[in-house]
């Protein structure tokens, strides 16, 4: 632990709760173990209630602060996620640099360091003008994501057509071979404005002084080992995770224990399988249906995380606010609810999810393989069904499937008898079932292990911090 003077470190985490939440949890551990303060910076876009119930829940040490709002009214509608999110960095540049430049002039804790993620790294020009000492891009995916990010510029001029089209999967070093079509999602038009902001957004990554990962070597060792090399060019690379929202830190001890988590408590040990697509995933109607007669098959208890298909049938209809667009029940198959209310508990929305996974009861998780769910299924040893929607879900599928193996996929043609299958492979054993719980309670060992004293995690980010404070 650093003695001296405290730091002060900005944090800036762009919209959707795959990026606020880890990036929150870097600025908690920096405060208990380093003795930091941080501000944590949100756009003004960051205030549905679920976000803003997040950002209440902070400790003292960390101070949220969201950004003014930005014009984006000129951006034509239907413009991609990945492009707002940077417009609206880039937009927000001239005030975040002001209130960095205020917050190097406080005396008391100096500001050492100015961390954001990847939609984010159009900010480092903000940190470079206030005269931020350390510039670092926390990268809030796998390492497989971020070898592909690194190789994009490269892989954007030699290859000619859509990833997509690709004969051959992607061979990056020390990856698993990337089927075209698992490639991130919006690198999967070359016309589409969100493809131009990657390939950019990639170049920018090499301003960053380093970048933490949120990730470990046990579930992806050998490209840990390709990356931890140095390489001239390219910032040095520190996989700090698992970074996961506790179980235990919900909104304090005054608010009432969730009702899902009142039904958990009355099930058998390990036999509930937890259904969740993040904080942006819907599903499109008739999938939502498939689903729900998946899991009435499988005979195996549920608790589903249900929300509204969206309007345009887009996968990530909630990704902006984490809430569900419409009342989700209407699209059950009819009797559904009534038929399965013996086994089966569906929530509107949002679940407390780290609690949820760490509750004794969960047995397994049909997930979006969204990096932090996929985390949080490891840290609490929870066999996974992979459901890739969107973004770099499907890369994550293939990474958790193929590679290290902790997850069974579901095919792309999502019956209820392949979901009914794959449920009860994991939930059973059946099938590959029994190699994937291996496989999970290997690697949560090793994500605890990592992340105590000593540990690989604790000691490449403290590392990191050593001698930072007394700096100016
Ligand atoms: N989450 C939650 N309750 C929900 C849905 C999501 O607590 O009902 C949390 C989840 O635990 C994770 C984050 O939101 O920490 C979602 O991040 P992830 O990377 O898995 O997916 P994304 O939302 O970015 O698609």
């Amino acid at each position: 632990k650093t003695k001296g003077p405290a730091a002060h470190v900005a944090l800036l985490a762009t919209p959707g709760m795959g990026h606020l939440i880890p990036l929150a949890e870097l600025a908690k551990r920096l405060a208990a173990r380093h003795g930091a303060t941080a501000t944590l910076f949100t756009f003004a876009s960051t205030a549905s209630p679920t976000q803003r119930a997040f950002l209440a829940s902070l400790p003292p040490a960390v101070d949220a602060r969201a950004l003014p709002p930005v014009d984006l009214s000129d951006l034509p509608p239907g413009t991609p996620n990945e492009a707002l999110m940077s417009e609206e960095c880039a937009r927000s540049v001239p005030a975040l640099a002001a209130a960095l430049a205020e917050l190097r002039g406080r005396a008391a804790a100096p500001l050492v360091a100015f961390v954001t993620d990847l939609f984010g790294v159009d900010a480092f020009v903000a940190a470079r003008a206030a005269g931020v000492g350390r510039r670092w891009l926390f990268f809030p995916g796998s390492l497989h994501a971020l070898t592909l990010f690194l190789h994009l510029p490269e892989l954007a001029a030699s290859i000619p057509g859509e990833f997509r089209d690709l004969d051959e999967p992607l061979r990056l070093p020390g990856c698993v071979p990337i089927p075209g079509p698992d490639v991130i999602s919006p690198l999967q038009d070359r016309l589409s404005p969100a493809y131009g902001q990657m390939v950019r957004l990639a170049g920018l990554f090499l301003d960053a002084d380093a970048i933490l990962v949120n990730s470990f070597e046990a579930v992806e060792p050998e490209v840990a080992m390709v990356l931890q090399q140095p390489k001239l060019g390219r910032p040095s690379v520190h996989p700090i995770g698992p970074l996961i929202l506790p179980a235990d830190s919900g909104a304090g001890d005054t608010a009432p224990r969730a009702a899902c988590l009142e039904w958990l408590d009355r099930q058998p040990a390990k036999s509930v399988i937890f259904v969740s697509f993040g904080s942006g995933g819907a599903l499109p109607a008739e999938q939502m249906r498939e689903l729900a007669l998946g899991l009435e098959l499988s005979g195996q208890r549920f608790l589903w995380v249900v929300r509204s298909p969206s309007d345009e049938g887009s996968l990530s209809g909630n990704y902006y606010d984490a809430e569900s667009k419409k009342d989700p029940f209407p699209y059950l198959p009819e009797g559904f609810v009534e038929r399965t209310r013996s086994v089966g508990l569906v929530v509107p929305s949002w679940a407390p999810q780290t609690e949820v996974l760490a509750h004794g009861s969960t047995g397994g998780f049909l997930t979006h393989c969204g990096w932090n769910s996929t985390l949080e299924s490891l840290v609490h040893g929870v066999p996974m069904v992979a459901w890739p929607l969107y973004a770099e879900q499907r890369l994550n599928a293939v990474m958790l499937a193929q590679g290290v193996g902790a997850a069974v996929r579901l095919p792309e043609a999502k019956d209820k008898e392949a979901i009914a299958a794959a449920v009860r492979e994991v939930m059973v054993g059946e099938g590959k079932g029994a190699a994937v719980w291996a496989k999970v309670a290997e690697l949560r060992k090793a994500a605890a292990e990592g992340i105590r004293g000593g540990g690989a995690a604790t000691t490449a980010l403290d590392k990191m911090v050593e001698n930072w404070a007394g700096e100016k």
